[in-house]
Order: structure tokens, then sequence, then C-alpha cells
């Protein structure tokens, strides 16, 4: 049949979010500490799940890394469910990396080990694959030192490196910054935003600090004992919080 006048273009396909949550909620002892919570990282972006300590941002993230089991809602990555109510990927099959506050690196195995941890296949591969992101991270020359020998800001390098190095399609990183001194902070940001993006990780941060968010985020999900109470980008958030709270949590902490 011909194709009829009226027919119209094909539209490009709407992306697909590299991670989505949809209508997510945990409660313990009766009380809901994540109350339907629905979020979306896109590819290339950093998503900040902004809230004052206790709000719930730990408890999504290990929903969404799988250590922890939501009571009701869907996790999608790429357009493809992988937890619900009855089905459920297994943490160590969902491309997700994970960065905490405490980066925990293992005190025994030297830096080139704690980088290849997660990996496998042929020994050159996993070789190659640790000195491209020490040299990424800048620290190439401690391939063999231990991590007892380094300072906190390089510990955090070679954790962001070893949480990268399996190639995660997305980077859940919870405060990953609150540890270090405050000198340094801005500095490891700004790195670790572009080694990121170098490695394509869609990233969902979690943090207390409004200028950790503003520096950092692409969106902004501000978050208020366990809800979402107002998404956007960082500017708009900033100069049109959505209530009387939201402006005390940004003027409090700056
Ligand atoms: P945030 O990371 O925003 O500080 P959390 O997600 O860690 O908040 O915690 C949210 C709330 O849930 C807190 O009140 C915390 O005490 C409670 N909570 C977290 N995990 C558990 C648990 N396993 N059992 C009982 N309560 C918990
Ligand atoms: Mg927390």
């Amino acid at each position: 049949m011909p194709d009829s006048p009226t027919q119209t273009a094909p539209r490009a396909a709407a992306p697909v979010p590299r991670l989505e949550i949809r209508n997510l909620r945990r409660q313990f002892d009766g009380v809901a500490v994540v109350d339907d919570v629905s979020l979306r990282v896109m590819p290339g972006q950093v998503t900040c799940l902004l809230g004052p300590s206790g709000c719930g941002k730990s408890t999504t993230l290990r929903m969404i890394a799988g250590v922890e089991m939501q009571d009701t809602g869907e996790i999608w990555v790429d357009g493809s469910l992988i937890c619900d109510t009855v089905f459920r990927v297994p943490p160590e099959r969902r491309a997700i990396g994970l960065m905490f506050q405490d980066f925990a690196l293992f005190p025994h195995l030297s830096v080139a080990e704690n980088v290849a941890f997660g990996l496998s296949g042929p020994r050159e591969a996993r070789r190659a694959r640790v000195e491209e992101l020490l040299g990424r991270v800048g620290l190439r020359r401690f391939i063999d030192a231990y991590p007892h020998s380094l300072s906190g800001g390089e510990q955090q390098r070679v954790a962001l490196a070893r949480a990268l190095a399996p190639r995660p399609r997305i980077m859940l990183m919870d405060e990953p910054f609150s540890g270090l001194d405050n000198r340094l902070r801005d500095d490891i940001r700004d790195q670790t935003l572009e080694i990121l993006k170098q490695e394509d990780a869609a990233v969902l941060l979690v943090t207390h600090e409004p200028d950790e968010a503003m520096r950092m985020a692409d969106e902004i999900a501000l978050m208020r004992a366990g809800r979402i109470v107002q998404q956007g980008a960082p500017y708009n958030i900033y100069n049109a919080p959505k209530d009387r709270d939201a402006v005390a949590f940004f003027s409090d902490i700056n």
C-alpha cells in the first residue's frame, strides 16, 4: 500500500534511561523509610539524590545494588527489568559499580590486585585494564604499592578505579567524598566527574551536601523523609526551591 500523504516522518526513539526505579518502597518496623520513590538516570548523566541524614538515600541505593530487597517497586537497567517483587537479578549480574564513603580497599592486596579484583578473563587483558585505569586516575606509579602507603585522596582514586574496572553501566556513589580533607574535595570531585565521563558510566550520587550536588549533578532529586519532593536541573532547584524546608536545607549547609 502506498504511503498516505498524511503519514508523519518516524520520530527519533526516546532515549532509554540507563537506570529507572519505579515506585520503590521499603519499610522497617512499620515505618516507610523509602516511600514511593521513582527516579531516572540517563546515559552520560550524573543524577544526585540529595537530602538530610536519615531520609532514606542509602536504603534506596542498597535496593538498586541488590543488597537490600524492596517491599514493592521495580528497578530497570537499559530498558530491562532487573528486579521487582517476584523477579530478581543477583547483585553481581547487575552491571552496577559501587563506591561508598568508607572505600574499604583490601589492605593485604596491592593497588593492582585491588583494581583487578572484580575482573575476569585472560591475565594480560586484566593487567591492561588495570594499567589503563590507574593511568586515568593518575596513580600508575603506585601499581605495586599497598593501600596503607597511600593518602586518603589516593586511596579514594584507587577505589574509583576498582569500581570502574568491570565497566559498570551504572555507578552508585554513597557520599564518596565525605571522608576527604576539605582542601582536596573539590579537585577530587572534578577529577572523578572527568573519569566517569570517559568511562561512560551513568551515575547516581548520594549526598547530604547541596554544594556537592550543585557542583556535580546534571539532575537533582531532593529527598525528604523517604520521598522525592522535587526534581530538576540544579539551577532550577537552587533558584526555585519548592517549599520552606527546601530553602532551609539549601541555606543551612552553605
Ligand atoms: P540516609 O542514607 O539518607 O542517611 P538511610 O537510608 O541510611 O538514610 O536510613 C533511613 C532510615 O531508615 C533511618 O531512620 C535508618 O535508621 C532506617 N534504617 C536503615 N536501615 C535499617 C535497618 N536495616 N533496620 C531498621 N532501620 C533501618
Ligand atoms: Mg546514608
